[in-house]
């Protein structure tokens, strides 16, 4: 039986893009607590538009938000999930195993990264807004500009949240929450560290082999 994978890591460190190759080639659903919050701002619900003024600063939507959020999207019988983006603090690393996993196998990866130097990769991130590939201007550019390789869609988005100011609060939110979320699943014996340092083929051959064991 497969395991859940948690996915952590800063903004930008390439979670999104390793999850997509799993969900393709393995069999994983994908949950983004962040595209959930950006699907709710985009459908104008009660809960989008109390988050969507958090998020354009960079700040953490409360946990109670987007704990529901979550357990209203998930479906824990039937599939295997990647998180990606949750949890980010502490309390939601315990609300994540006491209310939403209950005891199901997880395995964490941890995305180690150096933090100065994303902030130029997402200022040039770029999203396709039907089917979530994810480019990059200057390292992985869309073949033809505007248009997704993938789905052939032209709705490229540039995220309100990746300029430049917003993307360096992200980065201390970030920093400053994460490592109690390190410290508890190291405790657990459930923490693996790989570097997102290294090119994309070969941190998705290191995945495979976590997921695999
Ligand atoms: P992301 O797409 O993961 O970079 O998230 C974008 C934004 O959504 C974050 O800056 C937060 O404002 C919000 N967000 C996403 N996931 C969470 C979470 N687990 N807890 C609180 N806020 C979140």
């Amino acid at each position: 039986m497969k395991r859940h994978v948690i996915l952590i890591g800063a903004p930008g460190s390439g979670k999104g893009t390793q999850a997509s190759f799993l969900v393709k080639n393995h069999g994983y659903k994908h949950v983004s607590t962040g595209d959930l919050l950006r699907a709710e701002i985009s459908k104008k619900s009660v809960l989008g538009l109390e988050v969507k003024a958090v998020m354009d600063k960079g700040e953490l939507v409360s946990d109670e938000q987007v704990l529901k959020l979550l357990e209203a999207n998930l479906n824990l019988e039937k599939n295997v999930y990647i998180f990606d983006g949750y949890p980010r603090n502490l309390a939601q690393a315990q609300s994540l195993g006491d209310r939403i996993l209950k005891g199901s196998e997880f395995i964490t990866i941890y995305f180690e990264i150096d933090t100065t130097g994303l902030v130029a990769r997402l200022t040039n991130r770029r999203t396709c807004k039907d089917c979530g590939a994810i480019y990059n201007l200057l390292s992985q550019p869309m073949k033809v500009n505007g248009q997704c390789d993938n789905c052939g869609g032209k709705n490229i988005l540039h995220r309100d949240d990746d300029k430049e100011d917003v993307i360096k609060n992200r980065m201390n939110v970030y920093n400053n929450a994460i490592q109690p979320v390190l410290d508890f699943y190291n405790s657990k014996s459930k923490l693996v560290r790989l570097s997102a340092e290294s090119p994309i083929e070969e941190l998705r051959e290191k995945i495979v082999g976590i997921i695999s064991n």
